[in-house]
């Protein structure tokens, strides 16, 4: 993969990236003076390319090349001189190859994405609801003194979209999907429910009494917006 300048420095900017491995395609095309005083769009109405969404780097080259990265970026190599026009005609010529590299990638991100996240199977859920069973309860049980707080039942769940909450007659719930999660971010979320006996709602004194006993709680509530998402997704059923 080669790399770029800063994007500030193109006329264009990539509006979205997906980090994802999976291939790299380039391909070359001679450019010469006929092609540059050539009308942007062909005739037979094609329609036009949609430059917003590529990335043109302009240098000394004498040549225009187009470049679909792994990631999906394209990418538009053109000499200084190039116009906007001829670098439009340009993408239009060359839009069924651009097309099929791009499905390509598209394919691929997609197949990647299942391998890295595939969904739970149900034994795997089992599991782990028996591993929370064991483990969540010993956690609440260590921080319900230190929040200075009782509690209820605690139920183990599998599910989608919440990581715990707690109900107004002190019972809490938690996801098992928390036991793939780092041991620190289990804590916070328990800590995190256990607040909710103090405050039922996310209020500056909500919390400030999880920073409290979690002085670093906003890394962990990070990692569930990014990481804790991912997981969130493996959940079936
Ligand atoms: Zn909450």
């Amino acid at each position: 993969m080669r790399s770029v300048a800063h994007p500030a420095a193109f006329p264009f900017i990539i509006v979205s990236v997906q980090h994802l491995d999976c291939m790299c395609k380039a391909r070359y095309f001679p450019m010469n003076h006929d092609e540059l005083s050539r009308p942007a769009v062909p005739e037979g109405g094609a329609r036009q390319p949609d430059l917003s969404s590529i990335q043109i780097i302009r240098s000394s080259r004498r040549t225009l090349s187009l470049q679909v990265k792994n990631d999906g970026r394209v990418l538009v190599r053109a000499p200084y001189r190039a116009s906007l026009r001829d670098i439009t005609a340009f993408v239009q010529k060359n839009r069924a190859w651009l097309e099929k590299h791009l499905q390509k990638v598209r394919e691929e991100q997609a197949s990647n994405a299942l391998a890295a996240d595939p969904p739970l199977t149900m034994e795997e859920i089992r599991d782990l609801a028996d591993r929370a069973l064991r483990v969540i309860p010993a956690r609440a049980a260590h921080f319900a003194p230190l929040v200075g707080v009782t509690y209820g039942r605690i139920t183990i769940r599998n599910q989608k979209t919440r990581w715990g909450s707690c109900s107004g007659k002190g019972n809490l719930n938690f996801n098992c999907l928390l036991m793939l999660a780092p041991p620190e971010v289990l804590d916070y979320v328990v800590v995190h429910e256990l607040c909710h006996r103090k405050q039922m709602n996310h209020s500056a004194a909500f919390w400030a009494e999880v920073a409290r006993v979690i002085p670093d709680y906003k890394e962990h509530v990070q990692w569930l917006k990014t990481e804790g998402s991912r997981l969130m997704r493996r959940m079936t059923g």
